[in-house]
């Protein structure tokens, strides 16, 4: 998996699931062993990191990854929101909402 693929997914959910409401993040690639992904807020701009070698293989799960941190993403820059570790009713209303993929909800880690 490479970043530049993770940047093009980004791009085309922003697109197509949240008509470009979400700014380009800073993506770039983690290395450790316990976290997939994450997305947060650095000095007002949104950033996320992508462990390429943990993340599952597959599409589905590539795309369902990057789309569980764009919902992170439209916490921050949208409604506000400061605490991206948590999966409460904000995030939860966010995953529903702008699913039109029916991606499956991942919560371990990401
Ligand atoms: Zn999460």
């Amino acid at each position: 998996m490479k970043l530049a693929t993770i940047k093009n997914i980004h791009r085309e959910l922003n697109n197509d699931l949240f008509n470009n409401a979400l700014s380009i993040p800073r993506i770039h690639a983690m290395r450790n062993r316990w976290i997939y992904a994450y997305c947060a807020d650095d000095n007002g701009e949104s950033a996320m990191g992508f462990n390429l070698r943990l993340i599952p293989r597959g599409w589905l799960c590539v795309y369902a990854l990057v789309y569980h941190e764009m919902c992170h993403q439209y916490e921050l820059e949208i409604l506000g929101g400061s605490d991206t570790w948590e999966h409460g009713k904000n995030f939860r209303r966010v995953y529903r909402d702008f699913n039109k993929r029916n991606f499956p909800l991942y919560f371990e880690r990401v």
